[in-house]
């Protein structure tokens, strides 16, 4: 067995239970395999392993049960190539995967070959550039970047993975300020259908390029490494507000007025759950400019508002909830059951729209998280990139950690006269007329180069282009 050439990284992320509890195809039980597996373990550098289900590829334990045929975890791009080609020649289906955080459990596939590219998951920084591996954990490129005063703009969960997170958008609490992950994508490598690698820019394969910025995890090819563009940053402030239930609706008023027009160092998240409305926020500048902008928010009655400043990393820390802890800590794969949903609001909400939104949360079963736009976001053209979401006030993200399904569903039909399409990234198995809603105007453009680039359709799953 090879379970001690693994890192302590891995341990820590599950690496060392997955190969437990999978026969690793280079020992004893490699004999039990089929001969094309055992062919294809003969081709790549980095272990074939068959686990009898995803529990430690999946972060949505609603897919954890599903078995793969195998899992490659590639140690270059070249193992990359191999699993396309082997998986194309074969006809079996084949996925991607980064961080596991995919909402529908994407980065699986009952009876396909998942290639698990937690092997791929270095962090250089020259100049500005940042170079990172397809699987880095978002707490560790922000632990890497903010030791050297810099920062690339993701989302707040400290273990979903950069390539997923970048092929769809990726908004976070520097959104408004440095726009999208996908936004900050310079450059990326990728292994096509035909099991090519190809390097993407704003020069070269420069469509497949525009396509990767938005378009969705998984559609296009395995993404092995990508550049981003790197911003300095030392330090931010944070806001914390509630306000007693009473006031939820006004609350809102106040904050959808505030939040997507505010100046773009502002970043801020309202949720409204069971008995409690809230909001919290970055802001690139000192506490006291911060507690002047948020001024509108202070004068709705019974507003209870607490600031503070902090270095960026451990700004990072606090957005993933795990201040005070260790990186390596922090970045534990901790898998969670749910159900969620988004969709997008671009007309402010009127007093019925938001009385819905409040009593949806307090019927129970799940919580409502708005993400401000605006800001750098909104300021890139909706064809600039395959993200089209670009004149949007907020996004409605509907979360159910209880997993209720019925509650997902009933909310959303609730807030659907007031919203449209849906982010790409909290990616819904459920959500009907998905491809317009992702993609709108770009639908087109998309497909035609997914027929470019996959015709033969190696890259399918449910939601696929
Ligand atoms: C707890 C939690 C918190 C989140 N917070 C945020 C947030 O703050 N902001 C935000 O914008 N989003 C957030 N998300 C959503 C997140 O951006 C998406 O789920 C994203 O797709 C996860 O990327 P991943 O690599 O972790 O997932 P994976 O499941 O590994 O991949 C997601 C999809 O991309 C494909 N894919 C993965 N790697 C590659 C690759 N190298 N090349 C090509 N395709 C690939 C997969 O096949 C799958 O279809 C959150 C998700 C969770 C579960």
């Amino acid at each position: 067995m090879r379970e001690a050439s693994l890192t302590r990284r891995e341990l820590v992320a599950g690496g060392a239970a997955l190969v437990a509890s999978s026969w690793l195809l280079a020992g004893r039980a490699g004999a039990q395999a089929s001969p094309s597996l055992r062919a294809l373990a003969r081709e790549v550098k980095g272990p074939v392993l068959t686990p009898r289900d995803s529990a430690r590829l999946v972060f949505n334990e609603r897919y954890a049960d599903i078995r793969p045929l195998a899992v490659v975890q590639p140690v270059n791009a070249a193992d990359v190539q191999a699993c396309v080609r082997w998986a194309a020649r074969r006809n079996v289906r084949i996925t991607a995967r980064s961080g596991g955080h995919s909402y529908a459990g994407y980065s699986t596939a009952r009876g396909g070959l998942v290639v698990d590219l937690r092997r791929l998951a270095s962090v250089s920084l020259s100049g500005r550039t940042v170079t990172a591996g397809p699987a880095t954990h978002l707490i560790d490129l922000y632990a890497k970047l903010a030791r050297r005063n810099a920062t690339v703009p993701g989302g707040s969960c400290p273990t979903v993975g950069l390539a997923g997170l970048a092929l769809g958008g990726g908004m976070g609490l520097a959104g408004r300020r440095f726009g999208l992950t996908s936004d900050n994508v310079t450059a990326l490598q990728i292994v096509t259908a035909d099991g090519r690698v190809r390097r993407c820019d704003a020069d070269t394969n420069a469509d497949l390029f525009w396509a990767c910025r938005g378009g969705g995890g998984g559609n296009f090819g395995i993404v092995t490494s990508l550049q981003l563009r790197a911003h300095r940053v030392s330090s931010a402030a944070w806001f914390q507000i509630s306000w007693p239930l009473s006031q939820g609706e006004e609350a809102l008023a106040a904050w959808q007025q505030l939040a997507p027009a505010a100046p773009s160092a502002l970043t801020s998240i309202f949720t409204i759950a069971q008995g409690r409305v809230s909001a919290a926020g970055q802001w690139f500048g000192g506490e006291a400019s911060l507690r002047r902008l948020l001024g509108p928010l202070t004068r709705v009655a019974g507003a209870s508002l607490s600031t503070g400043s902090a270095g960026y990393l451990a700004m990072m820390q606090r957005w993933a909830g795990c201040a005070g802890e260790t990186v390596e800590a922090c970045g534990a794969f901790r898998p969670e059951r749910f159900d969620a949903g988004s969709a997008y609001v671009s007309k402010p909400l009127s007093a019925r729209a938001r009385a819905i939104a409040v009593a949806q949360a307090q019927r129970g079963g799940g919580t409502l998280l708005l993400d401000a736009y605006g800001g750098a976001i909104n300021k890139v053209k909706a064809d600039a990139t395959a993200f089209v979401h670009r004149d949007e006030l907020f996004c409605i993200q509907f979360y159910s950690g209880s997993s209720n399904a019925d509650w997902l569903r009933s909310a959303q039909r609730a807030l659907r006269p007031y919203t449209s399409g849906a982010y790409q990234n909290y990616i819904d198995p459920q959500l009907p007329n998905w491809e317009q809603a992702y993609y709108g105007a770009n639908l087109a453009r998309l497909r035609e180069i997914k027929r470019a680039v996959d015709p033969d359709r190696v890259f399918r799953f449910r939601q696929a282009l």
